[in-house]
């Protein structure tokens, strides 16, 4: 259906990232979604052995990684083109694990690919694109410190000889239980702006010091054993070689900014994939069930309401893919926070409306619908909340920040700076 939609929608993505959605779709329909179904009906969780497999096959189709360059073992597709397969694997709560393409671990190869030395390409990179290591992105912190406002960054790096001590406490840091190393933002120079002063620094898991407290308890269930869940993670005096720095010493807001701007996307696509499958099963489900002498799908009422969610998810997707256009010529910052801000919105409306159109099987868990809702709900926070993207955009409608400027620089100053940086 989604693929259905988007060629006849016209949205100009080329053949190939067509034809790759489309056999992302078929993979989806014939092995992904039938395991989340049977796992959501037994309450089993899929196992790690079971991901390897959906990775084996992944690979046998030629889907695996698509966002990773060939040469570390992904399909090297470009930005717009892999847009319409992370469509696709967000029809499933276990979509974008299964062709390895789910957060934060896509972005973190992001990082390393874009910055990365060739001793992190070889040593973390390689591996962690085939899966047999794990990462974490840690930026936010609690109470006084790195939030909505990631200026507010309390966490440092103090070289001693050739090594950096790392000192933090972070949180929400996703997929921080199971990570072989994080991807810590800390201050490096305190004397300068935070802008100039911050670094990531690459700790391993195993490192002394490094103390990962507790998952968060949090809305929305994980129905597999691999990764998943968001760390409460300590960082004490933990030594690390300097060569762990990643990218330029000072260059951290910029780099992740770099690694935001493409990352919000993908969330937008993949939150907006599940969307359309809540609105799928809510017509299904509106087009069998009866009530008042007709079928559900004949009242009015429901209609219009089904056609305000196509409506609203189409231009969620136009908005998203004029971004991703905009991000190959620039950070398209505003542009970013509109599609994110908006997607974020429309995808909560569209999967609280289908789950009201399922009555209580929307509440009950035999269909994905009430996971969707628990899951989709972050999205309004992470990534940087609504209120952030919609300042951010106020800044730049009221001050007619020149876009010139915006999309000509990648330096940050007070005018185009990071409101939110996160996973
Ligand atoms: C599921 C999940 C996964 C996450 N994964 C990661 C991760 O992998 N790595 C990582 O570093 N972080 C991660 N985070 C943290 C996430 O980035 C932060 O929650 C987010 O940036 C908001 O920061 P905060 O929670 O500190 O909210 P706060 O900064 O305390 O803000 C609270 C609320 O205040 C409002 N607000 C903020 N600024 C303004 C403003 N200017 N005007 C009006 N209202 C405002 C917003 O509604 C916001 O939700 C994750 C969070 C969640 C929930």
């Amino acid at each position: 259906m989604l693929y259905t939609i988007v060629s006849d929608m016209e949205y100009h993505d080329s053949e190939k990232a067509k034809e790759v959605a489309g056999r992302v779709e078929d993979f989806m329909d014939e092995v992904v979604i039938p395991r989340e179904r049977e796992a959501l009906a037994t309450g089993e969780e899929i196992t790690v052995d079971e991901i390897h497999e959906m990775w084996d096959m992944a690979k046998e189709r030629d889907l695996f990684a698509p966002q990773v360059p060939e040469e570390y073992g992904g399909q090297g597709l470009d930005f717009s083109d892999m847009l319409p397969s992370f469509e696709q694997v967000g029809r499933s709560l276990i979509g974008a694990l299964a062709i390895r393409a789910n957060a934060p671990q896509e972005g973190n190869m992001h990082t390393l690919e874009m910055v990365g030395t060739e001793e992190q390409k070889e040593e973390y990179l390689r591996p962690l694109v085939q899966g047999e290591i794990s990462s974490a992105f840690a930026m936010t912190e609690p109470k006084v410190g790195a939030g909505s406002d990631p200026k507010m960054l309390q966490s440092t790096a103090v070289k001693d000889g050739d090594e950096w001590v790392v000192n933090g406490h972070k949180w929400w840091t996703s997929d921080g239980l199971g990570a072989d190393f994080y991807l810590a933002m800390v201050r490096t120079d305190l004397d300068v702006h935070p802008y100039e002063g911050t670094s990531i620094i690459l700790v391993p898991r195993d490192a002394d010091g490094v103390e990962v407290q507790r998952n968060i308890p949090h809305l929305g269930d994980h129905i597999t054993e691999r990764e998943g869940g968001h760390a409460e993670v300590k960082f004490n005096n933990v030594r690390v070689p300097i060569e762990n720095t990643v990218g330029e010493e000072g260059d951290g807001f910029r780099i992740a900014q770099l690694r935001l701007g493409g990352g919000r996307l993908t969330h937008c696509m993949r939150y907006s994939g599940m969307a359309e499958r809540s609105l799928d099963i809510a017509k299904a489900y509106l087009q069998e069930r009866e009530a008042f002498g007709t079928k559900l799908e004949e009242k009015q009422a429901l209609r219009h309401r089904i056609a305000d969610a196509e409506t609203q998810l189409h231009a969620a997707r136009t908005m998203i893919r004029h971004a991703a256009r905009e991000l190959d010529r620039s950070d398209a910052r505003i542009e970013v926070a509109m599609s994110k801000m908006f997607t974020a919105n429309v995808t909560n409306e569209t999967i609280d409306l289908a789950l009201q159109c399922c009555g209580g099987n929307g509440i009950g868990k035999d269909l994905p619908i009430a996971h969707f809702y628990e899951n989709v709900r972050a999205f309004r926070i992470v990534d940087g909340a609504d209120e952030v993207h919609r300042r951010s955009i106020a800044r730049w409608a009221f001050d007619d920040v020149d876009e010139t400027e915006i999309e000509n620089t990648l330096e940050f100053d007070e005018d185009l700076r990071i409101d939110a940086l996160d996973e």
